[in-house]
């Protein structure tokens, strides 16, 4: 089995410093998309998907939330491209394990028609119910028309003092969805066993790695961003409280986020 780390978008917003803590105040900020790739002896499995392929190639104008992102189009991007050009056959993606539904991680589903998308069941029905303004303005269900949902329930097994479900019982990867709600009602991460290892792709439960420290800090700009996007903010700082005890007791567990850049660049070299 092998893994590929896949960047799969620059999100580019202004302010560096505030939103990074590091650099300019006048430069842009450099957020990554990290998704997984997973060449299995039964396919390709995806762990979330980043923007379309459209989108990414510039061939449908950017939408108002992308814009704010300060989302770079940039050809071959998209996890669609990047899957060819690692001269695989994206009709190999069989499975595709979302960490949850906002755009930036589900945005390239279209993409993989043929694939099933195995999803926290809460998650799905907050983006289908999509009950506050928060959740019609994040969730863009238009697209999904044709999707093969698999939603788990939260029961399972335990993982380390976490609820975990397998999301692909009797494949040769070993894939488990974990929810830690708060960033969204049914937001998950998506723990891969890698031999004796464990990559734990938190989605959005935290975004920069300062926030796993020994000692954690968090910028001002994405302590806010963090807030706003937050449905249930106790609950987000009560998971990643979690995450940061899981992470600094087990050491064989490598935990990262959707978008530090410097967390992708650190798994990337070691894969
Ligand atoms: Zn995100």
């Amino acid at each position: 089995m092998r893994i590929h780390h896949l960047d799969c978008a620059s999100l580019c917003p202004p302010a560096r410093r505030f939103v990074q803590g590091e650099g300019g105040w006048l430069e842009p900020a450099h957020i990554v998309c990290h998704c997984l790739l997973i060449e299995g002896r039964e396919g390709l499995v995806l762990v979330d998907t980043g923007f379309g392929d459209d989108l990414m190639s510039g061939r449908r104008p950017l939408p108002a939330d992308a814009r704010l992102l300060g989302l770079r189009p940039a050809p071959g991007r998209s996890a669609l491209g990047q899957i060819r050009a690692l001269g695989l056959d994206p009709h190999d993606v069989r499975d595709i394990v979302l960490t949850h539904l906002d755009f930036d991680h589900a945005g390239g589903l279209p993409d993989f028609p043929w694939a099933r998308v195995h999803v926290y069941g809460a998650e799905l029905d907050a983006a289908t119910a999509r009950r506050s303004l928060r959740e019609r303005c994040r969730y863009h269900p238009a697209p999904w028309r044709d999707t093969r949902w698999q939603p788990h329930p939260e029961a399972g097994e335990r993982w380390y003092g976490f609820d975990a479900v397998r999301a692909l019982p009797g494949h040769d990867a070993e894939v488990l969805i974990v929810p830690l709600p708060g960033h969204t009602r049914g937001h998950a991460g998506v723990a891969v066993r890698h031999g004796e290892r464990w990559l734990l792709h938190c989605g959005d439960a935290y975004f920069f790695h300062t926030e796993m420290a020994a000692t954690p800090s968090c910028p001002p700009g994405l302590v806010l961003t963090q807030r706003l996007l937050a449905m249930d903010d106790r609950q987000r700082r009560d998971n990643q409280r979690r995450l940061h005890a899981l992470k600094h007791a087990h050491g064989e567990i490598d935990v990262f986020c959707a978008h530090c850049p410097h967390e992708f660049n650190a798994l990337q070299v070691s894969a």
